[in-house]
This record gives C-alpha cells, structure tokens and sequence, in this order.
C-alpha cells in the first residue's frame, strides 16, 4: 500500500531558497550521497565485526549508474539500508529538519554563500540537481521489507513497502533537473567522484574501462597499444598512504602517494612528515616539502584537507599556519568544523592546536634532518630556507627551535649554524662598540668588487638573497646580542666594521677642499655626496657606496613593510666615495687645465658607477666615446 505524506517543515518553499543558495556549489550533491553510502557500507562493516550482523557482507562496492536517456544518476550501496521506519525518521525528519534549520540560519545572509560546500546537507542536498528522488532501500535487519521513498522537492512524498527485494542497501536514483543535465555527463560524473572520492574507505565503481590484465603466457606486463579486457572502472584508492601506520611504508610508497596526489609533479618532494595523533584531537596526514620550481606555481598542486577520507577543500588557510601553506600533502581531520565560516575557523580551539602541532612537527623533523644527516640537510638547505625562514618572522616558537638548525651560507658556498657563524666571525669582526658585524651581500655577481675587497681584509661575506632578506636580517637583528648585518657596498672596506685605526691621508684638508667641487660637478648633485676616505693605494680611486640603513628601508618598504612608504618615497641616495690616497686622485689635483681636470675627474667616477652597473643610457655611450678617444 502506498502511502503519501508531508514532511513537516515550516517554510513551505524551502526548495527554491537553498536551491539559490547553493547555486555556486551544485557539485557537493554527489560527494554527500557518496558519502551517506559510504557511511552505510562502513557501518555494516562495524556491526558484522560486532557480531550484530550475522549474514553474508558480500561484495560492498558502491556503484555510481548513470543513465542518459532516463535522465537519471542513482547512487547504489549495499550497506545497512533503511526500513520504511528508518527513512520516515532519517530522511524525512532528521534531513529535512537539518534543511529547514539551515534555511532559517542562513536566510539572509550574504556568508551563506561562501560556506556552503562545507555545510553537510547531506541526503537534501540532492534536490540542488534532481526535479524528482527516489530512494529504495532494503534494511540489514531481519524480517525487514523493502521500502521506496519518493519526492519531487514539494514538501509532499509517497512511500510504499516493496516484496520480492533481494538486495541489501540503498539506491538513491536521481532524476536530474532540466537546468542541471551537466550532471548527466559521463566526463563530469568521473571529473566529480575523482575530486571528491578519490581516497574514500570503500570501492567506488563507475562503469567499465578497457584494460590489459597480465595472463599467463603474457610477456609484457601491461600493453598499452591494446587494452583486451574489460574492468570495473574503480573511481578511488580506498587505502591511502595516510591511513597506513609509518612502519608500514617505505620511502618509495611516499613517493608513489605524492604522484597520486599530484600526477602533474614531475620533482620529486624533498622529505615528508607523516601526522598521526588522537589526542587531545583526531589528525592523520602526510606533508610534503617540495622542491619549489621558482617559474610557475600551480596553485592548485595545494594540501588537501580531507574528513574521514572525504575531500573537502585545497583551501587550509588558518588550519595550517601561512608559512607553511605552500607546502603539499593531506591533512585529515573529522575535528575540524567544516560547517563555519573563516573568522570563527580562526578562533576555534581544535584548529588551534592542530595549527600548532603541525608547526611543531615540521620544525622537529627538520632538527631530526639537521641532526642525521649534515650533509644532505645542507643540499636540500637553498630549497626550504624560504619556508624556515618565514616560520621564523612569523611564529616565535618556531624561530626557538629553528634557531638551532637554520643555515646561513657566505660567499665561497660555505653553510654555518647562527652560532657557528657568530664564532667563525667574532674575531676579526667585532667593531669599536663590541657588536659583532656580519658582512653580506645580496648580489654576489653585482657586488663581486666590495666582496673581494672585504675578503682581501680576511673577512667573511654572507649571501642574503631572496624575497624575505630584508625582512629575515631585521628580525635577526633584534634576537642575535650585539650583532649588525651591514650589506657589503655600504660603506669603503675600512667603514664597514669600525675600528681605532689611525689612518694617514696623503691630500691634506686645503686640497681635499679643492678637489670636492670638480668631484661633484660630474655626477648628479642630488643623488651622490662626495666624500674623501684614506684607503690602501690598491683599492679604486673612487667608488659608490649606498649607506646600509638608508638602503634598508627602501627595501622592507618595497616589500611592503607598513609605515615605511616615507623612505620608499625617497629617491635612491649613493656615496662617492674618493679615495685620498690614490695616484689617480693626486693626478687629478695636479692638473692644471681646468677642461683636462674636469675630464679626467668624470671619467675616474664613471668607472665607479660603471661597476655598480649605474652608468647607463647616454652616459654610457659618452663615456665609451671618452674611453675610446683617451686610448687613440
Ligand atoms: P547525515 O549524513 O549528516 O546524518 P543526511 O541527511 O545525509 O545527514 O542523512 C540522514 C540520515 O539518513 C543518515 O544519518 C542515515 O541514517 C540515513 N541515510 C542516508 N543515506 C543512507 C544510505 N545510503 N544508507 C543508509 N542510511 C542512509
């Protein structure tokens, strides 16, 4: 006997309104269906285990069915199932009461729109694609009978008992809606149940593909050219790596996972971190570090968070901290409220904490690296130092335990430790006030002259380069004692580290005075300032240097430090720097023709910018002329 009934919401148009809603995330349908099914299968599994369920379990593969000319997309589990009871409680009360809340919550607000996809409507949510739901279902319970459910999105439904059903489980049959026959499409069906099912616990079958199976007497183990047989198209992997305990996998099933992740990643993942914890909270998961190609990112090779097996996002902004968001893998997490907007993510507890160790765990296996192995660690160390580096500006409990382990490299390829560094230093580097300088450069190619001269000194230079330098020496700064970071061409080789030294100019103050105003006539007057200095016969007659903190402000505020737009307003400042003590210098004094003076003044400082590759344009044609013309 068929009989009809209402399911008891308030709102009797409550269709139309999530249907709206849910407009941009239409696709969610399958993945909650799937789910359910899974749900069902597993939770036959648990009661057979039990003992609760005594008969067959038979083979549980869900199958997906789509049907073109019906118009139809059914889902078929052979889990519990659900008698006529069961679906009068479950799906016409409990899922539609969930719906019907949600409508109510969410009425008005413009935020309902972004948070959907995570929103579990579960079973309603099919009615975002299908005019018309059947449900047939078949209990695991003894003495059930079969029952079929139907509704076409109106709050009325008819259900019937079934005789002479065999099958244990459900099948959902969708009946796709006009606006929704994408739904119909094969490549969009297996496009979804790849994105959304790709690891779920249970075998997902859609259709048939064509195969090669190896058989006896076969030589190879697949042929491409011909695929003879004909298999079930199994849409997922219902084991994945991250499930399976660490002392279960070798390096190589890491590898084998990260290709499955991302089957369009040729490099192969630095190291990985296998997450496993259940307490105080529920976390499985694999990170890896990649090897970041600095051309082009796909920003869609991302971490993927998951819930009990179930894709949910590529979006783990807050769950994982900034710094460590361009890193790849899985998380999986069923404490992670998937149902809430952003802001409230950020100030959940669990999130939190999941947040936090996933921090810890990444800066342990680092040290567990550092430790182990020196040497590799060194070789991997130019591919992770961008994501250590921002662990430490950003988070201090990292920077405490990175401290230990992050490298830093001078100018001949050499790695220290910070406090191996301070040691290899401190004693021919330590200026009048006690502060230890740390000399380096950003640009190892363009500033190749100040570094020989701070070596021929028998210091040490650093290479600091990258997008987070600037930003990286400061933060040093303020955690290292007495340490400076002064960049290489800041200052003449004899100014970069202050020391007590006498030192003996040959031009008294008369001729420097005399000197200064045919400097500064060949050189723009508003960007350089001429100064003397008395420096060895050997090093340039003359040369440019950029003062370091003038130069570091127009850095960070470049990089878009705040409240520093004053200094990147500032045009670029330069030193001439002219060295007292050099032949040329003399030479220039001495000569007596004004013209000849001036001449051989701009041609002497146009060397000096020519190596800090600031000669250019005209000036550069003129100054070729010149050169050419002196050699003649
Ligand atoms: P949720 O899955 O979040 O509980 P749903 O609206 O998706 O909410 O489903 C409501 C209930 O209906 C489920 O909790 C389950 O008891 C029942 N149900 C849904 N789909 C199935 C299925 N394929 N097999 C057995 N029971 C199901």
């Amino acid at each position: 006997m068929t009989a009809t009934g209402k399911i008891n919401v308030q709102t009797e148009n409550i269709f139309p309104i999530i249907k709206k809603f849910l407009y941009s995330d239409h696709e969610i349908f399958l993945r909650e269906l799937v789910s359910n099914a899974t749900d069902a299968t597993q939770k036959l599994k648990t009661l057979s285990a039990l003992g609760e369920f005594k008969g067959e379990q038979g083979d549980l593969t869900i199958e997906i069915e789509l049907n073109k000319d019906a118009k139809t997309l059914t889902i078929k589990d052979k889990g519990i199932g659900m008698t006529k009871e069961d679906v009068e409680k479950y799906i016409t009360q409990i899922a539609f009461s969930g719906a019907e809340e949600f409508v109510q919550q969410y009425k008005d607000k413009a935020e309902a729109n972004t948070m959907i996809g995570h929103f579990g409507l579960g079973f309603y949510s099919a009615f975002m694609v299908a005019k018309q739901v059947e449900i047939f279902s078949f209990s695991h319970k003894e003495g059930a009978k079969a029952v079929h459910w139907t509704c076409d999105g109106s709050p009325e439904y008819t259900i019937e008992e079934l005789d002479n059903v065999t099958q244990r489980g459900t099948s959902i049959v969708l009946h796709i809606a006009d606006d929704s026959e994408e739904f119909l499409e094969q490549a969009r069906i297996e496009t979804l149940l790849k994105k959304y099912c790709k690891f779920l616990p249970v075998e997902i079958k859609f259709g048939t593909k064509k195969d090669w199976i190896k058989k006896e007497g076969d030589e190879k183990e697949t042929d491409p050219d011909s695929y003879r047989d004909e298999v079930d198209n199994i849409i997922n992997n219902p084991n994945p790596a991250w499930t399976k305990k660490p002392v279960d996998l070798k390096d190589e099933d890491y590898k084998a996972f990260y290709k499955e992740l991302y089957p369009m990643v040729f490099e192969e993942p630095l190291f990985h971190i296998h997450l496993n914890v259940d307490y105080p909270f529920n976390l499985t998961g694999i990170l890896y570090f990649p090897k970041l190609s600095n051309k082009f990112e796909t920003p869609k090779d991302r971490i993927q968070l998951y819930s009990n097996q179930v894709f949910v996002t590529d979006n783990v902004e807050n769950i994982v901290p900034d710094f460590l968001t361009l890193l790849r893998g899985v998380i999986d997490s069923p404490d992670i409220p998937l149902n809430v907007s952003r802001s409230y993510l950020q100030a959940d507890g669990n999130v939190k904490k999941i947040s936090s160790h996933i921090t810890k765990k990444v800066a342990d296996k680092l040290d567990e690296l550092f430790k182990k192995d020196r040497a590799d660690f060194e070789k991997k160390w130019d591919d992770i130092k961008i994501f250590v580096e921002y662990g430490m500006l950003s988070d201090e409990k990292f920077y405490e335990k990175a401290s230990k382990f992050a490298l830093v490299k001078n100018t001949d390829g050499k790695y220290f430790t910070l406090e191996e560094y301070q040691n290899h230093v401190s004693t021919l580097q330590t200026d009048n006030d006690k502060r230890v300088i740390y000399l380096y450069s950003s640009n190892p190619v363009d500033q190749h002259s100040f570094i020989t001269s701070a070596k021929d000194r028998g210091y040490d230079v650093l290479v600091m380069e990258g997008p987070l330098a600037s930003h990286y020496i400061n933060h040093l700064e303020s955690k290292l004692e007495n340490t400076a970071f002064v960049r290489v061409d800041a200052d003449t080789v004899d100014k970069l580290i202050k020391k007590d030294e006498e030192q003996i100019s040959k031009l008294n103050e008369e001729e420097k005075k005399t000197l200064q105003p045919v400097i500064e006539s060949v050189v723009p007057k508003e960007k350089f300032t001429v100064v003397f200095e008395s420096m060895s016969e050997k090093d340039n007659p003359m040369l440019i240097t950029q003062p370091e903190f003038m130069r570091r402000m127009k850095d960070m505020s470049a990089m878009g430090g705040g409240g520093m737009n004053f200094y990147g307003a500032m045009p670029d400042m330069y030193q001439l720097v002219v060295n007292s003590n050099h032949p040329l210098v003399s030479k220039i004094l001495a000569e007596k023709d004004a013209e000849k003076q001036k001449q051989l003044a701009k041609q002497t400082a146009d060397l000096a910018l020519l190596s800090q590759g600031l000669l250019k344009g005209e000036e550069l044609t003129k100054f070729i002329k010149r050169s050419v013309e002196m050699i003649n």
